[in-house]
């Protein structure tokens, strides 16, 4: 048995405690912040096997480029004269090419499947916790026939890949979701994807580890580690000097950050995006991206969550008011008659996406310094792959065989 510092209380965090605990070993989290906030808790809650083409796909730099300037559109890159920056927007681009972006999509969508099976298999097999998880696929709801084309043409690459796809008319979607009247043309219907209501299963997952041993330590930053004979030995915080055996890295969007005390370098950069719960009855029952508006509508635990924008403006949690507006207006435009109030506009939270430049997250260990794991990156996907890093966190600490390879996840692949 170790003793593990997972740094960093959010999904990747959370899973990579609970498998390590099911391995045995003793478990400390440590997280700067309460446990209750950010990208964890905000996000759409959607397991994406569907989401099989990388952030990092040919034109998206051109693209938030030219909505740079736009305070409503749902994807912006502000450009910053800072050395992490310059570099992670060189290696996007590099990394946007068809050939790597093709690469990726059997990686993509085989750790989701895998993560997809976990949350299942934690959902039916264990009596942990219950928590709310439901499998309706997902609806990539289209207005435009360009759209629509653009849709289908990634919607077959899918069914190459063994997803089950299928395009659907408008009379066929109304069908499956006979409470609300939407203004679309048509939709891809994944049936592979799955969701959840995410600040329900961080809490209940919380609970559960505290009951079972696993040491939470709240508002504790890490700001430095001591190093010797190419091991930590410890950790501080402000007020505290902690010894382990392992140590995992599983701080989000302050990854590059927190790795620079290590020597390391980790591109990483923080996409913000916002949610706005409307808890009241919308009649939505199956998950749903307005690929137009890129929002996406999920229907949790007791309320309809619409989530959206991508902002890589640093690592700051202010509230863009136009784009909120945006994303509520957007909905409101997918399906007629759903009013989202003044109120539900304004009580609205914001988290950062660990946006790696090629689209991949980064799982493994460090080359120089033996007792350290990182599990950071997971941009758009960190919540679908929760449970598939945590099991590979664990895997690679109990120095057991890894259930994915984790060559395409190397740690130091930009270093
Ligand atoms: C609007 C929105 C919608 C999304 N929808 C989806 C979706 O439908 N499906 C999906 O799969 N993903 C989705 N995502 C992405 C997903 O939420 C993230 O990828 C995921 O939450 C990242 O988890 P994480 O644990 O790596 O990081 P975080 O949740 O950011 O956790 C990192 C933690 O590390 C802590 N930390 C950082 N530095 C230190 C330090 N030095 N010392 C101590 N603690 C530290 C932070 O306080 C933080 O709590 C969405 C994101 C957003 C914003």
């Amino acid at each position: 048995m170790k003793h593990c510092i997972v740094i960093g209380g959010g999904i990747i965090g959370l899973c990579s405690a609970y498998y390590l605990h099911k391995e045995g070993h003793k478990v400390t989290v440590i997280d700067k912040s309460d446990f209750s906030s950010g990208a964890s808790h905000v996000n759409a809650g959607i397991i994406t096997p569907s989401h099989i083409i990388s952030l990092a796909a040919p034109g998206m730099i051109n693209k938030g480029i030219k909505w740079m300037l736009s305070s409503t559109s749902p994807f912006s890159i502000k450009p910053r004269l800072e050395y992490d920056f310059l570099q992670w927007t060189w290696l996007f681009k590099k990394s946007a090419t068809p050939k790597k972006v093709a690469s990726s999509i059997p990686v993509i969508k085989n750790i989701n499947l895998f993560s997809r099976d976990l949350y299942e298999e934690l959902k039916q097999a264990s009596n942990d916790f219950d928590f709310h998880y439901q499998h309706k696929g997902l609806m990539m709801y289209y207005k435009t026939d360009k759209m629509g084309e653009e849709e289908w043409n990634i919607g077959k690459l899918a069914i190459k890949e063994g997803l089950k796809v299928e395009h659907l008319t408008k009379e066929e979607i109304q069908k499956l979701e006979p409470n609300v009247d939407l203004n679309i043309k048509g939709a891809v219907y994944y049936h592979s994807d799955a969701h959840m209501t995410p600040n329900e299963f961080m809490l209940k997952m919380k609970s559960y580890l505290e009951d079972n041993g696993v040491t939470f330590l709240a508002n504790e930053e890490v700001i430095d580690f001591q190093i010797s004979e190419g091991k930590i030995k410890s950790i501080n915080t402000k007020n505290n000097t902690i010894t382990a055996d392992e140590f995992v890295l599983t701080t989000g969007s302050w990854t590059q950050k927190l790795a620079k005390k290590l020597g390391i370098t980790i591109p990483v950069q923080a996409g913000k995006g916002y949610r706005i719960n409307v808890k009241r009855e919308t009649g939505i029952h199956i998950p749903a991206i307005l690929t137009e508006a890129k929002v996406a509508v999920t229907p949790m635990n007791g309320f309809t969550r619409f989530g959206g924008t991508m902002e890589i403006a640093g690592i700051n949690s202010q509230i863009n008011t136009k784009r909120v507006n945006t994303i509520a207006n957007a909905a409101e435009s997918y399906y007629n008659g759903l009013q989202i109030n003044q109120q539900e506009r304004k009580d609205i939270e914001s988290g950062l996406r660990p946006c790696s430049p090629d689209g991949l997250p980064y799982i493994g260990r460090l080359s120089k310094i033996k007792n350290v794991t990182v599990a950071a990156g997971h941009a758009m996907m960190g919540w679908s792959l929760g449970p598939a890093t945590g099991k590979l966190v664990s895997e690679i600490i109990s120095h057991k065989k890894t259930s994915t390879d984790l060559t395409p996840f190397h740690v130091e692949r930009f270093s």
